[in-house]
This record gives structure tokens, sequence and C-alpha cells, in this order.
């Protein structure tokens, strides 16, 4: 058996029609063999693990900002080659400083993880959710246009609008958390990615400026 702690986790077997056809020996360099096999499946596994941990946000699980300024280029060379569409979503929580004082910073990061759950529960398994900072995230829609990035910002909107977050409950009624998105989509708004992003950007301000709990296209 190749051990990795207590667990097997592969069998090197050894046949022969000869009898005694294995000296000491021979079970000898076997076993060496699986401890050192062992020991690089460790490595890898660890290698996997830190690889994963290099990419995902640790408070929310999802993928983090070096992952976004990482999958954007490679989205972006694919848009340009395959002559496709893609948007981004430029999600923020609205006054959700005030949030933290009157409900408190541990309700605070719940919502911060309720939100990504609800967000990935409501999109496609193609569609990525980046926190790009504090209480802002991006999304990559692939093969995604305009009107399409746009329906799904509403429903993701009119999604947080309706639920309750932890803490909520003590809110006054409609004072409930809102989220307000920008929209900006490759070619229309820009084909490089400062520009699309600053796209998505300016419309998350205009969101903000035209009262919040919104969706504006660039
Ligand atoms: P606006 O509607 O204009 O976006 O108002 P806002 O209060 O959401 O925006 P502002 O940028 O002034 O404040 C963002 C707040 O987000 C500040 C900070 O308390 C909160 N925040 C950022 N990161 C975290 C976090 O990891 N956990 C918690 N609980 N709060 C966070
Ligand atoms: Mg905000
Ligand atoms: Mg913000």
């Amino acid at each position: 058996p190749v051990l990795i702690g207590d667990k097997v986790r592969s069998i090197i077997h050894l046949d022969s029609i000869e009898k005694n056809a294995f000296s000491d020996g021979d079970i000898q360099f076997v076993e060496l063999l699986a401890e050192i096999i062992s020991y690089t499946i460790e490595r890898i596994d660890l290698y996997h693990q830190i690889e994963e941990i290099s990419i995902r946000d640790a408070l929310t699980s999802c993928f983090n900002r070096r992952k976004f300024d990482m999958d954007i280029i490679e989205e972006l060379i694919r848009a340009r080659r395959y002559r496709r569409d893609f948007s981004l979503l430029m999600i923020d929580i609205d006054w959700f400083k005030k949030f933290n004082d009157f409900h408190g910073h541990t309700n605070g990061d719940n919502v911060l993880r309720q939100l990504v759950m609800l967000i990935n529960k409501e999109s496609r398994e193609t569609d990525r959710l980046y926190r790009y900072g504090g209480e802002e995230f991006v999304m990559i829609l692939p093969e995604t246009g305009k009107l399409e990035a746009i329906d799904l910002a509403n429903r993701l909107r009119k999604e947080v609008e309706e639920k309750l977050f932890a803490g909520e409950e003590l809110s006054q009624p409609k004072a409930g958390l809102t989220i307000s998105i920008g929209v900006s989509s490759f070619p229309d708004d820009g084909e490089g990615i400062k520009t699309l992003i600053n796209a998505a950007d300016k419309a998350l301000y205009t969101t903000k400026e035209k009262g919040r709990n919104r969706v504006c296209a660039a």
C-alpha cells in the first residue's frame, strides 16, 4: 500500500508466475518505492492546497482580486480571438458602513458570506465571482451580452432586496440590505481591461448617484 497519513492512496501490486520470485531485497525496494510515491503525492496535494488558497478570499471563499487579474486577461484574449462577447458586473453593497455600525461587524461578515452564496446560486456555473475589495465584488460573465448581463444583475439585485440577512430582523421594515450593480460589456464598452473595468465602475457610480438599489449599464 502507498499510505498518505493512515489512508491507502494506491496499491503497488507485484505478480509472478514463478514461486518465491521476489527476494527480501525486492520487497524492501518496492516498500521504499511506495514511500517515495507517498511523499511525492503528499507534496502535490500540498501544492494544490496552497494554489487554491492563493486564489480564494479567506472570508467568503469566492475567488479573490489576484485571480480576477489573471482571469480577465484570459477572458479578453479568448473573446478577441473567437470574437465572443462577455460582460462584467461590478457589485457593491449599499450603505454597508451603516449596516456594520448598526448590526455589528460580525453580522457584516456574515452578510458578505451569504451574499456570495446567493450570487453563486443564482448565476451560471461558467460565471465567476471575485471579491474585488471590501464590500465590492466583480463578476465575469463569459459569452454574455449586455442585455443578458443586465437581466442577471437585476435578478441578483431583487434577490438581495428580498432576502433577510442575519441581523436584519432588527431593522425597520423596508430598510433591508440592498446592492447596486454596474454593467459593462466587451466589445461595446471597450476592448481593454482598464476601459471595461472603468466603464463598469462608472456605471456603478451612477447607481449610487441615482439613489442605490439599482442596475446601470455603461
Ligand atoms: P455606498 O452605498 O456608497 O457603497 O456606501 P457604503 O457604506 O457601502 O460604502 P463605503 O465605501 O463608505 O463603506 C464600505 C464599508 O464596507 C466600510 C466597511 O465597514 C465595510 N466593509 C468592508 N470590508 C468589510 C469586511 O470584510 N467585513 C465587514 N463586516 N465590513 C466590511
Ligand atoms: Mg458600498
Ligand atoms: Mg464600496
